[in-house]
């Protein structure tokens, strides 16, 4: 740019100097032929046409004489051969000195085809005649010199320029070499912490500020990205469901941790990283698509519903894959649904017994009467047993409350015996105990409401399902550091292996129980497992059929 300005000012000079040179040769070749004029108006006063050759012959001064139809009248280089002449008339010197009085031209000579200046006046001869005095002077040397001045400028100019260029790109390059060096040198003695003389090079110091000032700036935004990146790794972690970015040829980019079950460790690539195919033929799917979709899925692997949200982010070009762990809610639902059912069947059976007794009551007679209303009593009981018992559940569902309170083990035993004393009675039903505490003072820890309902439940059982023995029921607690293992065995009906895991459903009923106790609902065993888990334990049960049963659960202290 300063190379181009510079060239443009020296095309200026340039052109101003040869445009000065050549007014000033043409001034110079005009007052020349000036002079002339003024010798030859003289003489043509003073002599006729024939004397002239005689006066000019040694003379190298070029003129011509023309009249002012502009015939040449006298030449002076040809001189008697003037006829030959053509027609001067044309000629623009003669043209305006005729009109103006004198006229001064340079151009090509017709006849010589030299550059000549031509200088023409209007006089009066010896003869009184107007006449007009043309004198011409070769002027080609002087355009030669100029040319040649020209030449020589543009020269000097070219190698000026170049040399310009040449100095300066070396130098500038040199300078900044220097001032990079000057640099390198600063950081590393910033860098070691060594003391820094911005005295050597003041300019550094205002560079230095800059560095400062740019490096505070960059910090700044580090620490903003870093505190943004905590945020969204907290946000996304907080989140109940797995979630996975990733880029356009699906390698993973971030991921929480999740539903990790799901996936390999450390891998990035989906192929190896999920390990479920049907969750890979899904991405599968949106990366030849690109539309984002929703679906719900079982995988067999792991047993469990997942609903999976994969959604293309266009403007990045990026998937974001959600998975949740629908299984409870899915449970859930099914859960309530059977809960209800069940509840309408159970209720249905009592019902329909009463309404078809109390029907038959108004015509039976006398001696069916009592039994009938018997049977009307029964299913009562039966209603109000479900009723008692789902109210039960609803409760102990609802209600995440433990109260662990320090009781001794006699205040557990007695209060039991109240709530069992109608039915040790009528059963004539042994209880034994056997504790084994760490406490010395027999106290133990626990939500006694809960252990009480518990053990409650699980005791009736013993005695409901007795069979046609007297029962014979153990009660064993034992204490370990960090829970209470308690154990009910009965002497009873005992029960199949197959119906193990099937007791403690809600509303299960072994077959036979059906029969030998009507009031029963299936929800007893139900409302002792959900007990014992809301108390951090677990229920097992062990039994034979004819032989008894055994079930051992823990209660965390
Ligand atoms: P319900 O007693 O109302 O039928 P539960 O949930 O208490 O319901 O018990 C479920 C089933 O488990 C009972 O129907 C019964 O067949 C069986 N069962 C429970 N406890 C015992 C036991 N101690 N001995 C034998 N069978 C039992």
């Amino acid at each position: 740019m300063t190379l181009l300005f510079i060239i443009l000012i020296e095309i200026f000079f340039v052109s101003l100097n040869i445009g000065y040179l050549s007014s000033l040769s043409k001034v110079e070749v005009k007052s020349t032929l000036k002079e002339n004029v003024f010798i030859i108006s003289n003489l043509i006063k003073e002599y006729k046409k024939d004397d002239y050759q005689q006066i000019f012959k040694g003379s190298d001064i070029r003129f011509n004489i023309i009249n002012l139809n502009g015939d040449v009248v006298y030449d002076s280089t040809r001189f008697n051969k003037e006829s030959l002449l053509e027609n001067h008339g044309s000629r623009e010197e003669v043209q305006v000195a005729i009109d103006n009085g004198q006229g001064f031209f340079i151009r090509k000579s017709t006849i010589s085809k030299k550059t000549t200046a031509y200088y023409a006046v209007k006089r009066i001869n010896k003869e009184g005649e107007n006449v007009v005095i043309r004198v011409s002077k070769n002027y080609s040397p002087v355009i030669t010199i100029i040319r040649i001045i020209l030449l020589v400028e543009i020269l000097f100019f070219t190698f000026l320029n170049i040399s310009i260029h040449f100095f300066y790109k070396n130098f500038l390059k040199r300078d900044l070499y220097k001032k990079i060096e000057v640099i390198e040198n600063f950081l590393k003695e910033k860098e070691s912490g060594s003391a820094l003389s911005f005295e050597k090079d003041p300019w550094i110091l205002s560079f230095w500020r800059i560095v400062q000032k740019w490096q505070r700036k960059n910090l700044e935004n580090i620490e903003k990205l870093n505190r943004d990146k905590r945020t969204l790794n907290q946000i996304i972690e907080s989140i109940d469901s797995s979630l996975l970015l990733f880029d356009e040829n699906l390698k993973l980019i971030i991921k929480n941790s999740k539903l990790s079950y799901l996936f390999e460790i450390d891998k990035d690539n989906y192929l190896e990283l999920i390990k479920d195919i049907e969750i890979i033929e899904l991405l599968k799917k949106i990366l030849k698509n690109k539309k984002s979709f929703k679906t719900e899925l079982y995988l067999s692997r792991v047993k469990r519903y997942f609903y999976i949200c994969i959604k293309y982010l266009e403007e990045d070009k990026r998937y974001l894959l959600s998975i949740k762990d629908i299984t409870q809610t899915k449970g859930v639902l099914e859960v309530q649904k059977t809960f209800i059912s069940n509840v309408s069947h159970e209720l249905k059976t009592p019902l329909t017994n009463i309404k078809g007794y109390v029907i038959a009551l108004e015509d039976a007679p006398e001696p069916l009467k009592s039994q009938f209303i018997k049977t009307i009593k029964n299913n009562i009981d039966k209603l109000e047993n479900i009723i008692i018992d789902f109210l039960n559940i609803t409760k102990i569902e609802k209600s995440n409350i433990i109260k662990i309170e320090k009781v001794s083990v006699e205040r557990l035993k007695a209060e039991l015996a109240i709530l069992l004393n109608e039915r040790i009675k009528t059963s004539g039903a042994k209880i034994t105990y056997n504790i084994n505490l760490l406490d010395k003072n027999g106290n133990i820890k626990i939500d006694l409401e809960k252990v009480l309902t518990i053990l409650k439940n699980l005791v009736e059982n013993a005695i409901i399902y007795k069979g046609d023995k007297i029962p014979e029921i153990e009660i064993s607690i034992i204490e370990t550091r960090s829970k209470y293992k308690i154990g009910v065995k009965d002497n009873g009906l005992g029960m199949a292996l197959e119906e193990l895991n099937k007791i403690f459903e809600r509303f299960y009923r072994v077959d036979k129980a059906r029969t030998s106790n009507r009031a029963g609902t299936g929800l007893g065993l139900a409302i002792v497992k959900e007990l014992i888990e809301k108390c951090g334990g677990q229920i097992d049960v062990l039994s034979k059929e004819g032989k008894g049963t055994i079930f051992i659960f823990t209660i965390l202290k």
